[in-house]
């Protein structure tokens, strides 16, 4: 039986456009994560709900196999931007909404493979299905996800049903987000009072801005020992320095990135900006402070690790394509699975290309084709058990 020609279209469409009609911003996931226990239920699962974050609760599902087998994750996170959109709307063969692209699409799909794999009941090992809010920057803390994994709930391997599509993910940067604020004595003051009109302080920061602009061209100029992720980088989004025409601030704040490769991690980055700042050598009349916001750790998987392959058999068989192996840029929660959870994970997108956008949609017929290639990668995972059998 070719199982994968079981996905339906249609129950795909009825459940994202279920679950596009019940919004759920970063921290105000609980309608959405009980209509989606609901949901889960209705398609087979024993569920229960995680209250420990009352206004994000986590929806856990279980399946269980035949026979004894390795236990497969699919995971999904139920929030989705605070950013204002028309309401949703439902044609022949796209949804619209926030969140559908972002990851409502995503959770559909994983209730689709719940659903079928329910009805079929003869496959090894257990589905464990995991949704959980606080994913997206900078409210989500993905406390959610965290504190499912401090529980031990998870799996031998997952799926993280998000990222790219025809893609075997199996590298990607870590980020952080850093701040440095730069303050000199006394308060901010009129021009013609102020400590040398504030020049001082504008030094500093020229030096800082010239400091990082440096950093980040030699990260461009080292041996890039992971070709499938762009160089480290050191970048800025906000500089703020001042407040009116003829004031003279008494602080500057300068706000920004660092990606880095799988060979360092949170501390070492940490430790390694601190170092560049004492480069600056700055007056004692002035002081510096670094904050920094953590957000994901980098990681890299084996290649060979048996839920690489089951995604690269699955697209072959029923995607029609090989695919290679690649990194990703941006930190997802494949990074939190990988490096608290230890356990592999891959990303599975079902056309998340709008998540983010002004208009997010989603076209029905790429949900559909990806939701067989991944109801096929869980199947391979599944009944294989070693690597060997995915060859
Ligand atoms: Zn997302």
């Amino acid at each position: 039986m070719d199982f994968a020609n079981q996905v339906s279209r249609h129950r795909l469409a009825d459940d994202l456009w279920q679950l596009v009609n019940v919004p759920s911003p970063t921290l105000r996931e609980r309608d959405a994560a009980l209509c989606y226990a609901e949901m889960l239920r209705g398609c087979g699962a024993a569920v229960e709900i995680d209250e420990t974050l009352p206004e994000s609760p986590n929806v856990v599902g279980r399946l269980r196999g035949a026979r004894p087998g390795p236990v497969l994750q699919l995971a999904g996170h139920l929030d989705h931007i605070d950013v204002p959109h028309p309401p949703p709307r439902r044609e022949a063969d796209i949804i619209s909404g926030r969140g559908a692209a972002d990851m409502k699409n995503g959770l559909a799909g994983m209730l689709e493979i719940t659903r079928l794999l329910h009805q079929w009941s003869d496959f090894p090992g257990d589905l464990l299905i995991t949704a959980f809010g606080r994913h997206e920057a900078p409210l989500g803390d993905s406390r959610g996800l965290h504190n499912l994994i401090a529980r031990g709930v998870k799996g031998d391997a997952a799926i993280v049903f998000e990222g790219p599509e025809a893609a075997a993910v199996v590298m990607a940067l870590g980020m952080s987000i850093w701040k440095v604020t730069m303050r000199r004595r006394g308060q901010a003051c009129h021009e013609m009072t102020g400590p040398e009109k504030g020049w001082g302080l504008i030094g500093a920061l020229d030096g800082l801005l010239s400091l990082v602009a440096e950093k980040n061209r030699r990260f461009g100029e080292l041996h890039n020992d992971y070709p499938l992720l762009p160089p480290e980088s050191v970048f800025i989004g906000q500089i703020h320095y001042g407040d009116f025409y003829n004031r003279v601030p008494a602080s500057c704040a300068i706000e920004g990135t660092r990606r880095w490769h799988p060979d360092k991690t949170v501390p070492r980055i940490e430790a390694e900006f601190a170092a560049w700042l004492e480069e600056l050598q700055l007056t004692p009349d002035l002081n510096i402070e670094t904050h920094w916001i953590r957000v994901g750790e980098s990681f890299a998987i084996d290649p060979a690790e048996s839920i690489v392959r089951a995604l690269q058999k699955a697209w072959r068989e029923a995607g029609g394509r090989e695919i290679g192996f690649s990194g990703h840029s941006s930190v997802n929660d494949t990074c939190r699975l990988v490096t608290q959870g230890k356990i592999p994970a891959v990303l599975c997108g079902f056309d998340t290309e709008t998540g983010h956008a002004d208009y997010e949609f989603v076209r029905l017929d790429r949900m559909e084709t990806a939701c067989r290639v991944a109801l096929s990668a869980a199947l391979n995972y599944l009944n294989a058990h070693c690597a060997e059998d995915l060859k």
